[in-house]
């Protein structure tokens, strides 16, 4: 792992790019970042964090949608075009959950196995000095389970969010108005430290 050490796991639909209402992201020409997220992104890659991200795909699995994991595969493509000739930022990784909510699997957010996979693949990542941002209740709950700061987004269902998590124990540690302002936070945290 490079530089800080820390990584940033990064929820994608409502904080990178626009949320859309089902059937969701199903093709890569529906991809569209939010302003500033690219540039946020590549203050995350300048700072030496591992940008991971981390993403629920219901739809991989429902035939009712037309997306399945060669769809999802060019949108990804897609997604790291993008950043890259915005913002020349990368994310270093994907996790994806393909499954339905009723299937109960161990990945879907807030479960927390996503999490798990890419601990397992990089041992290096200590959640204790990661960061979680996202915009739905899914992202912070699976943060605060695992001991990773969370930053809640305005972009995507966030305001939805804010009032659901406000007064419970899920309570985000930082709330910001959109990724890029989600990165500048994480760097001032970050350099506090040091
Ligand atoms: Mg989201
Ligand atoms: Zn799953």
């Amino acid at each position: 792992m490079t530089g800080s050490g820390i990584t940033v796991f990064i929820d994608r639909d409502g904080t990178m790019n626009v949320n859309l209402p089902f059937p969701n992201v199903n093709s890569p020409e529906k991809l569209e970042i939010i302003p500033g997220a690219a540039k946020g992104l590549r203050i995350l890659n300048d700072l030496g964090c591992l940008a991971i991200v981390v993403t629920n795909q219901a739809g991989i699995d429902n035939p009712e949608n037309e997306l399945d994991w060669g769809t999802f595969e060019k949108v990804s493509e897609r997604f790291r075009q993008l950043v890259m000739d915005e913002a020349g930022a990368w994310v270093d990784d994907v996790f994806c959950c393909p499954h339905e909510k009723t299937a109960l699997c161990g990945c879907r957010k807030p479960e927390t196995g996503l999490y798990m996979m890419a601990k397992e693949k990089y041992p290096s990542i200590d959640f204790a000095r990661s960061f979680i941002v996202g915009d739905r209740e899914d992202d912070i709950i699976a943060g605060k389970r695992l001991g990773i700061k969370t930053v809640l987004v305005m972009t995507g269902h966030g305001e939805d969010t804010l009032e659901k998590l406000t007064d419970t124990e899920f309570m985000p540690d930082y709330i910001v108005s959109d990724f890029y302002a989600a990165a500048i936070k994480i760097r001032e945290v970050q350099n506090d430290k040091m």
